[in-house]
């Protein structure tokens, strides 16, 4: 095997695992770690998350709106500055980049209820009215059972659920999303039994085959954990651009069992439903609410370092994610309190605080509102970060995608590390001088995991290459408990909630404070990069064939050069040096194609509840791309189609986005790459510019 690299500069370097290990805190002196610690807490933290956890929080609902208000009065009360619900028309066919924009959805009345029992409905003889013995004509099932009630646990009815006052039988079609789940069943009039998402099925269930409604048990964010707790209602979806309007009940997986077992095929019973829902679309706003710690230095304080997390999703919703919006709103109270009086600097940068609903709501902001876009230097995002032993939830610090190498990653790398060393040392033996322990919280190790980019939240939608923002990704993964009823504060921990608080502070700080003027730091510097980065791509380059060895090797190489030359440009000490020279390509012709990402639209193009890509191809014809389905050693189609799109930079050639993808998520086919490239320049989002 040739020599690597990566492994050749950590060996070079003479740096020793624990070398640049001290007592002392990483990045910021000492006496502001000691002020962090000190005030961050994970009891008001816990405090503001069961407010927030009270909501249903649906984009553009009453709930969000409860809480945006919860948030924004928090937010005044702590002392910070340009405190505002920012809102921004929400329709249906507004576009904001690359999202359509979703109306607003609310729900009055949910309820569904198993009617007639046991046998047809009978009449009592008679009755009493006024005191009189009249004839009774009304017909009363001999007792029925409620299923569902919005009004008690909202998450029992699928977002977008549309009005209706309907009874019906319950026919159980499996899964429900292929034509063949509805042989030889009549579902026309009727309520399907499905375990699938209701918008999975709905285009077939009621537009295709008549059905009313839907009742689902669907088992969606697959864990080891999943099924186990038979108990769980999970979070439901109709499709929001559907043509086909219904209404879809969630019900979880013992009642859908039961329910199951009872229609079963020779067993000759019915079930016989009533639900009413009074819910449905209408024209809103989505809602972000955003406040400022302004910065000090007169030129800098145009720049803003931002705190991000996502508001909405539904109730209980205690992990994901009012546990991300409660820490950052800490953050803030924090920060606030401890720059007004005079314990913290105030740093030079401004530091923003963002609460918005997720992803669409980003798109939105840094479309409608494109300063923000360009005063945003830097994003600490945190989406679930709170969740206690019983949630099974490992902490990850995940780093940016590798089209986007950057330093940031590295700081709150350096902060988690320390948490680590020193909760673990506090577990072990009693004693630490920064234990992070909050008094109602557990005292277990933190044991943050440093984890390569994975998708899935706002974080994405900075790190697209339309904004370039870097953001440092805080979360939990796995939480057997996500998008159910029994994602409860009962479950968050207040020691992680001061830990993550701590780790996304103490970063976000530093990077507001850096500027040309500040030491050089050792634990940023391109050794210990590298060094942090080698386990996991060596291990990478070994699974790969040979011939792809030294393109994987080359790749690491550039990513590190790339995140030094990340520091050199943010304090804005120097400017960026020019990408290194294209290696000269003797492959074939398609390999030196290149392309560049359009001006519009801006954003990822699969969003929220909205796929722009496929919405835009169907419209210009032509086969799905293969990339879309691969499935690589390290990653899928979703991903190296984010990040093909990513690495489109005018700059780079086909071969060489193939050679950076592959490094990322596994060798891919040239052929997939350029097909999707060129499927991306039909809908017009890259230019061939060579
Ligand atoms: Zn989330």
């Amino acid at each position: 095997m040739r020599r690597l690299l990566v492994v050749a500069m950590l060996i070079g370097s003479g740096l020793a695992a624990g070398s640049a290990r001290g007592q002392k805190p990483p990045l910021l002196p000492e006496k502001d770690v000691a002020a962090l610690a000190n005030e961050l807490s994970g009891e008001t933290a816990k405090r503001n998350l069961e407010g927030i956890a009270r909501f249903h929080r649906q984009r553009g609902s009453q709930g969000f709106h409860s809480a945006a208000e919860l948030v924004a009065e928090r937010a005044r009360a702590y002392g910070l500055s340009d405190v505002a619900i920012l809102q921004f028309p929400a329709d249906g066919k507004i576009f904001y980049g690359t999202q359509r924009s979703r109306p607003a959805w609310d729900a009055e009345v949910g309820e569904l209820t198993e009617i007639n029992l046991g046998g047809p409905p009978v009449c009592d003889k008679e009755k009493i009215e006024n005191g009189k013995i009249v004839l009774n004509t009304e017909c009363e099932p001999p007792y029925e059972q409620k299923i569902a009630s919005y009004a008690a646990e909202p998450v029992v009815l699928a977002e977008d659920s549309e009005s209706a006052d309907v009874k019906a039988e319950l026919v159980d079609v499996g899964d429900g999303t292929k034509e063949s789940d509805y042989a030889g069943k009549n579902v026309k009039g009727k309520i399907v039994l499905v375990s699938a998402q209701p918008g999975a099925v709905q285009d077939l269930a009621v537009g295709k085959f008549g059905a009313v409604g839907i009742v689902s048990y669907a088992q969606n964010q697959k864990t080891a954990w999943s099924g186990d707790d038979q108990n769980l209602i999970r979070w439901g979806h109709l499709e929001t651009f559907s043509e086909h309007k219904t209404f879809a009940f969630m019900v979880s997986l013992k009642r859908a069992r039961a329910m199951k077992e009872w229609l079963a095929p020779g067993k000759n019973h019915g079930i016989r439903l009533h639900a009413v829902v009074k819910a449905g679309q209408h024209v809103g706003n989505y809602e972000v609410v955003s406040a400022t710690i302004p910065g000090a230095d007169p030129k800098l304080k145009e720049e803003e370092v931002a705190f991000s997390c996502h508001l909405d999703h539904q109730r209980p919703g205690a992990n994901d994610n009012a546990s991300g919006c409660v820490t950052i709103l800490e953050v803030a109270r924090t920060l606030q309190k401890l720059i007004s009086a005079g314990k913290l600097a105030r740093p030079a940068r401004t530091i923003r605080f963002i609460w918005p609903p997720e992803i669409e709501g980003t798109v939105t902001l840094l479309n409608a509102r494109p300063e923000f876009a360009k005063q945003i230097k830097a994003v600490v995002h945190m989406d679930m970060v709170g969740g206690g032993p019983e949630t099974k939830a490992m902490f990850h610090v995940t780093r940016g995608p590798m089209s986007l190498p950057n330093f940031v990653h590295d700081v709150a790398w350096a902060f988690a590390e320390f948490v680590n060393e020193e909760s673990y040392k506090f577990a072990a033996t009693g004693t630490a001088k920064y234990p992070f322990v909050a008094p109602e919280g557990g005292k277990e190790p933190l044991r943050a995991e440093y984890s390569a980019y994975t998708m899935g939240s706002d974080h994405d939608v900075y790190q697209d290459s339309s904004f370039g923002i870097p953001a440092i990704y805080l979360n939990d993964w796995p939480d057997r408990y996500i998008h159910t009823n029994f994602d409860t504060a009962a479950n968050i921990d207040p020691t992680k909630l001061k830990r993550a608080a701590f780790i996304g502070a103490a970063s976000g700080y530093f990077l507001a404070g850096l500027t040309a003027k500040s030491e050089p730091q050792m634990v940023l510097s391109s050794e210990m990069r590298a060094m942090r980065l080698s386990a996991q791509m060596t291990g990478h380059i070994l699974q790969v064939e040979p011939a792809e060895q030294q393109t994987l090797n080359g790749i690491f190489t550039s990513y590190i050069s790339g995140a030094d030359e990340s520091l050199q440009v943010f304090p804005g000490a120097s400017k960026a040096v020019p990408s290194q020279a294209k290696k000269p390509s003797n492959k074939q012709n398609i390999s030196e194609l290149v392309f560049k990402r359009s001006a519009t639209p801006k954003g990822p193009l699969a969003v929220f509840g909205y796929d722009y890509f496929a919405d835009h191809a169907k419209a210009a014809g032509g086969a799905t791309p293969k990339l879309l389905s691969y499935e690589g050693l390290w990653g899928a189609g979703e991903e190296y189609a984010y990040e093909v799109l990513n690495f489109a930079d005018g700059k780079r050639n086909a071969q060489e986005i193939r050679d950076a993808v592959s490094a990322e998520y596994g060798p891919v086919p040239l052929e997939m790459v350029v097909e999707y490239l060129r499927a991306l320049e039909k809908i017009g989002v890259v230019e061939q510019v060579k």
